[in-house]
């Protein structure tokens, strides 16, 4: 199979001659070639893109929002076939792939409310016969670069908003898994959208730099990895454009003594090793308090490690997670385990050597569990983005606390413990933009917002919600008087309030 890319409301061919290959993580089959756009391809989408918002930047907020009302629907429709893809390029379970689209899906339904959303403000008698308002216009073209780990969420994340909000969009996902964003795309077009409005131009480097130096594309959303969050975030805004980039995340979970272990010990199996670790509201840091608290957790977290179940996604529901994405991957996270072993952390389970009969090839790993892990180690400095959970034993609160406040990441964290006082202390102080209270994956649903701070975010508004209307319009407010507010004769000073 090869993919090219969806514009002007269709596939079409890539040209550049150029190809990434698509695998099975599982197996570790090439099962089929992505087209790596040049910036020909780009300008072409780009053009045609800027054609179309035209119409559909005029088109009443109403109707945009019933193309997402049919979208919801026809992800509704497809959602096996969708999640059975998905499956397919990025290795995660089949209920995983599902509440990849569903997160999504959840967005466009947010976006029918774009009528809303839109509105703007309005003083009536701001002065003498002066009324005032404000109004929230698309940008234009805008553009969207996306990771692998959602290939379905994340896009829909931004193009959902983006096109309710009136403008035509540009995606560039991961060539790693790129079917189901050209999938997506097509459903939109069955939706009703008009042709050119969603476009995807598949590629590498090359195109993102296209992108980023592109004169009409108005604003960039970013989300993978911090250091090019950090890159196009540069690029981005030395070329003058809007730019937010979401990046990497070390997520710590702090475990009270006070929590009940068993809810925490099922939280940090989830969080933690859920999707093999590659979510970047991941637990990959546990904190418990105090010696006591640490054992018990050590000794209830090892066997539920050893035992999680790994295989493919088409193993059915008997799976925990996947393989990862890349051999590439693979051996990275393999090194950094290496490295802790090395560095004095304990691996009280090792993952390392796990084997699948007849999936030699897939990039399958067990998961691992470290003790006694300290804040210089790079196992903890760094993000490991697998199935690895690293303990980090704190003597009180204040120490526990501390470690999350002063590691680069701020993306998401979660406390556990049955105290109000403490877990109220910790939403409160703590410097990281999503907090879980016994809740060990706060993602925060289509109606709030989704951002990190630190090195996990840069620029301004999260993303989804009013948010992201917030970052793909812009405010626009008239001044308007009336005869019967006018005076004869011309004025020299600043108008003011009298
Ligand atoms: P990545 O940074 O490798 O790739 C992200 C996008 O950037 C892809 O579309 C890729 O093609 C492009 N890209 C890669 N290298 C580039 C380069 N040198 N120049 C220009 N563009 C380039 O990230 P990934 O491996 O696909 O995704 C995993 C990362 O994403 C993790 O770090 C994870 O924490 C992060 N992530 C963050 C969030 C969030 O909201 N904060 C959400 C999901 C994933």
């Amino acid at each position: 199979m090869e993919l090219g890319h969806f514009v002007g409301g269709k596939r079409v061919p890539g040209r550049s001659g150029r190809f990434g290959n698509i695998f099975n993580p599982a197996t570790g089959e090439v099962t089929g070639k992505v087209a790596l756009a040049n910036l020909d391809e780009l300008r072409e989408a780009v053009t045609n893109a800027a054609q179309a918002q035209i119409g559909w930047g005029a088109t009443n907020p109403q109707r945009r929002a019933r193309v997402m009302m049919q979208f919801v629907n026809l992800l509704h429709r497809d959602m096996d076939k969708l999640a059975e893809v998905l499956s397919s390029e990025h290795g995660k379970t089949f209920p995983d792939a599902k509440g990849d689209i569903v997160r999504g899906l959840e967005v466009a339904e947010f976006c029918i409310g774009a009528p809303h959303l839109l509105k703007g403000e309005f003083t009536e008698g701001a002065g003498p016969g002066i009324d005032m308002y404000s109004m929230r216009q698309p940008l234009g073209v805008v553009a969207g670069i996306t990771p692998f780990n959602f290939p379905a969420m994340i896009p829909m994340w931004k193009f959902c908003t983006a096109i309710a909000a009136g403008n035509a969009f540009i995606l560039k996902p991961s060539e790693r898994n790129p079917t189901v964003p050209v999938m997506l795309a097509e459903l939109m077009m069955e939706a009703g959208l008009p042709e050119g409005v969603l476009n995807v131009v598949n590629g590498d480097k090359e195109v993102v730099d296209g992108i980023l130096d592109d004169p009409i594309i108005q604003a960039v959303g970013f989300v993978g990895s911090t250091p090019i969050a950090e890159y196009v975030y540069t690029r981005g805004c030395a070329n003058g454009k809007r730019v937010q980039c979401f990046g990497g995340a070390k997520n710590h979970m702090i475990i009270m003594p006070d929590a009940d272990m068993d809810q925490a010990v099922d939280a940090l199996i989830g969080a933690g090793y859920g999707a093999a670790g590659e979510r970047c509201m991941a637990i990959s840091v546990a904190v418990p308090v105090g010696e006591d608290t640490a054992d018990r957790l050590v000794e209830k977290l090892a066997p539920r490690v050893e035992g999680l179940k790994i295989g493919p996604y088409t193993a059915g529901d008997d799976v925990d997670f996947g393989p990862l994405i890349t051999p590439e991957a693979l051996s990275r996270i393999k090194g950094l385990v290496d490295r802790g072993v090395e560095q004095g952390a304990k691996l009280v389970v090792d993952g390392r050597d796990f084997k699948l009969q007849g999936y030699e090839n897939g990039n399958f790993m067990g998961g691992c569990l470290f003790d006694h892990v300290t804040k210089d180690m790079d196992i903890y400095t760094q993000e490991i983005f697998g199935p690895v959970l690293s303990v980090v034993r704190a003597k009180n609160y204040d120490e526990a606390l501390d470690l999350p406040m002063s590691h680069e990441y701020g993306n998401g964290t979660a406390i556990f413990t049955r105290d109000g006082d403490t877990a109220r202390d910790f939403a409160s102080r703590i410097n990281i933009g999503m907090v879980g209270v016994n809740v060990p994956i706060p993602v925060p649903l289509a109606y709030h917002t989704f951002g990190g701070w630190k090195r996990s975010g840069f620029g301004d508004l999260n993303q989804h919600g009013p948010d992201g209307f917030k970052f793909y319009t812009r405010t626009k407010t008239v001044t308007a008087r009336w005869p019967s507010g006018l005076k004869d004769g011309a004025e020299f000073v600043i108008p003011t309030m009298k």
